[in-house]
């Protein structure tokens, strides 16, 4: 429920509102606007409370109107925050009008590789440096990543190169640990209701990029979102990666790129797209990265290799670095059609 005051509605009568709710036992949402203040009430109500509600406040001094909000989620609905939110970490602003460009491995592999990338990462103009430390791999008996030492050297080559980092945290009990070393915490498409890690990460305070999992519908993914939300942390990016395909013989995931004007539409969070774990097929990237700014994206997590070929995990959509850099002037390129900077 959302409850929007008149023009000029005093402080008073928005704190008799806000007080009627508090009596309740729910924390009211108090979002001062441009002329006007709005009042949400992110809970979900029962039926007779709501009209029971409705009815107490439209008739207090002050109110406009009382809406009802028609989806689940609140906090990363667009009916809350009418205004896009914008992440910022350091000099990277994620969801204005930059076009954010996360390029990388998919893993930390040693300090030589991981340097490596990042130079090519930074040359090539992108402003954010990914690497996974602690992998989520399907077979146990996959490389699982260097850990620790993996966030120890994501640390000095992203200080080194002045890049923002990010990398996966895979559990809730890893959170502290993983954001004294990365700028940004990734919460992979397997975790994505993962909900003691997505309260954790919460709570770190932490900016956390949120992978749609690979069968997550719509509201399953901005109730997600909504978990870290409600822990007072707005820092919230959403990343389509790819949802489960019937036909795998191909491509590794469905790109749902349709989903981004529908989450730019309902929600006001940031849309990053990752067409590496989208086709999982290098050469497919470059023009999925391209329709991913076309279609509205705020930006791109792409990953791109030294040497591919000799890559621990993923190496079959990793870029190289030339063709990284290709995909760099392509962005740059349709950047002014959709009125970005990149
Ligand atoms: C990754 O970014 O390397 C990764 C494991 O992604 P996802 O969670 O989308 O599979
Ligand atoms: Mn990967």
């Amino acid at each position: 429920m959302i409850i929007v005051m008149q023009v000029g509605a005093s402080a008073a009568e928005v704190e008799v509102v806000a007080q009627v709710i508090r009596d309740r036992g729910i924390e009211p949402l108090v979002m001062p606007g441009e002329g006007r203040t709005a009042i949400g009430i992110p809970a979900s109500l029962s039926n007779d409370l709501r009209t029971d509600l409705e009815a107490q406040i439209s008739a207090l001094d002050g109110v406009s109107k009382v809406t009802q909000t028609s989806h689940p989620y609140k906090l990363a609905s667009r009916e809350y925050f009418r205004e896009s939110t914008i992440v910022r970490v350091k000099d990277v602003e994620i969801g204005g009008t930059q076009f954010v460009v996360m390029g990388g491995p998919c893993s930390v592999e040693s300090y030589e590789q991981f340097r490596e990338s990042a130079r090519i990462v930074k040359s090539a103009g992108a402003t954010v440096l990914r690497g996974g430390a602690f992998k989520p791999r399907t077979s146990p008996y996959s490389f699982q990543g260097l850990a620790e030492e993996g966030l120890k050297i994501m640390k000095s080559v992203g200080d080194e190169f002045g890049l923002v980092t990010i990398t996966e945290v895979m559990s809730g009990d890893m959170v502290e640990l993983v954001a004294e070393y990365a700028d940004i915490l990734q919460i992979g498409a397997r975790s994505m209701q993962n909900f003691p890690l997505l309260i954790e990460a919460g709570k770190s305070g932490k900016p956390v990029f949120l992978k749609r999992g690979p069968s997550a519908t719509i509201d399953e993914f901005l109730l997600a979102a909504e978990y870290v939300l409600n822990q007072g942390n707005p820092n919230v990016i959403l990343c389509e990666r790819g949802i489960m395909a019937y036909d795998r013989a191909y491509t590794r995931n469905v790109l749902d790129l349709g989903i981004v004007p529908v989450l730019k539409e309902y929600s006001h969070l940031p849309v990053i797209v990752d067409p590496s774990h989208g086709t999982g097929v290098a050469r497919y990237v470059r023009a999925m990265a391209k329709a991913a700014m076309v279609a509205g994206a705020d930006g791109v997590m792409v990953e791109m290799h030294p040497n591919p070929k000799a890559a621990l995990s993923d190496g079959s959509q990793a870029l190289t670095p030339a063709v990284f850099g290709e995909m760099m002037d392509d962005l740059r390129g349709l950047s002014g059609y959709v009125g970005r900077t990149i």
